[in-house]
């Protein structure tokens, strides 16, 4: 373990900067907190997450895939894929490390998508354990623990210091850039931090959550629950909850005429909206009521049944804080898992 202290963080953050665009939350106007690229003078955020999840740096929400001319019965392709700049998305919370074994599962499974495996390969993750978790936080559920987040890096801070632990070749090789910014240390103050964030972890009023009732096998017994009409019926299909969603993947794929060629576009999409999987026979799930209980069955039922019972679902709180009629994934557990987390 190596660490450095707050006073040299900018230092830090012109070295890693040098070799790699580097990623950061800052704080914005309205109190809450975004990823920016660093630059000299970009003061890192002590907020807890971002309101939009690290995943955008890896599955951006457009992204193009090819262009491509026709003339007569003939079509000129061209590939537009080239190398990911290299990349450090640095202060990402345990919650959100672990989002990507979620998405790693769904994009780099064979045929691997070799947009997002690009980005996969040239970024590099400095995690940051959580100090003060907060009431929408329920990690723990999923069997997160946010005092010591996964990434290619692990770091703790501190009042005084950052403590950095590298877990993969990649967080071995930028660690390596930093040592004469760094000292070796023990790790007495990580565990004292440690120590102290399971402790919050143990009066938040989610602590209590659990998976019980959902899981791979539990579609029969789940699909038609009649609480789906209640917890559905003022859902707007507004989509923010999947926005915010580290985990959510879906997308879809368009063509745009330029007048000079068409782009190949991919962009998100989401499981809320009305036109979601239409197809030419017309629309697989006609009510509100459907695609919402699509949203949540994937996440706590088919997701787990098709990746060894892992949940999609992170517990990162974003849906709880953003749905604009306050409904969410932890109401869904308690209502129809018979949940009973406070
Ligand atoms: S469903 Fe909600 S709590 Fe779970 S990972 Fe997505 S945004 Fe976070
Ligand atoms: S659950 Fe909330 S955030 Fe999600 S689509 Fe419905 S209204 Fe929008």
């Amino acid at each position: 373990m190596r660490k450095c202290s707050l006073e040299k963080i900018n230092e830090i953050f012109a070295a890693i900067a040098k070799n790699a665009a580097l990623y950061l939350p800052v704080d914005r106007t309205d109190g809450s907190a975004a990823y920016k690229k660093w630059e000299e003078g970009t003061v890192w955020s002590n907020a807890l997450n971002t309101v939009r999840s690290p995943k955008d740096f890896f599955f951006p929400q457009t992204e193009d895939l090819m262009r491509f001319k026709t003339k007569g019965k003939t079509v000129q392709l061209e590939d537009i894929r080239t190398e990911a700049e290299a990349f450090v998305v640095f202060g990402v919370r345990a919650c959100d490390v672990k989002s990507f074994d979620i998405l790693d599962r769904v994009f780099l499974t064979e045929p691997a998508d070799s947009f997002y495996a690009n980005r996969r390969n040239h970024g590099v993750i400095v995690s940051l354990a959580c100090t003060r978790p907060v009431e929408t936080c329920f990690c723990k559920t999923f069997g997160i623990d946010p005092s010591a987040p996964a990434g290619d890096i692990s770091a703790w801070k501190t009042e005084s210091d950052i403590f950095f632990e590298a877990n993969t070749e990649k967080g071995k090789a930028l660690l390596h850039t930093l040592s004469e910014l760094t000292e070796e240390c023990d790790d007495g103050a990580v565990a004292e931090q440690k120590a102290k964030i399971n402790a919050v972890m143990e009066k938040l009023p989610l602590k209590d959550l659990s998976t019980k009732g959902f899981g791979g096998g539990k579609t029969a017994e789940l699909f038609d629950a009649p609480e789906w009409d209640e917890l559905s019926s003022a859902c707007l299909g507004c989509g923010t909850c999947t926005f915010v969603c580290p985990t959510c993947q879906c997308y879809d794929i368009k063509d745009f005429n330029t007048g000079n060629g068409v782009i190949r576009f991919r962009c998100w999409d989401s499981c809320m909206y009305s036109d979601f999987t239409k197809m030419a026979h017309g629309n697989n799930r006609l009510t509100q009521k459907e695609r919402f209980r699509q949203r949540f069955m994937h996440k706590l039922v088919y997701y787990p049944e098709n990746n060894d019972g892992l949940f999609s679902c992170v517990g990162c709180g974003r849906c709880l804080a953003k749905c604009p009629i306050s409904m969410n994934i932890v109401k869904v557990m308690k209502k129809i898992g018979g949940n009973k987390g406070e």
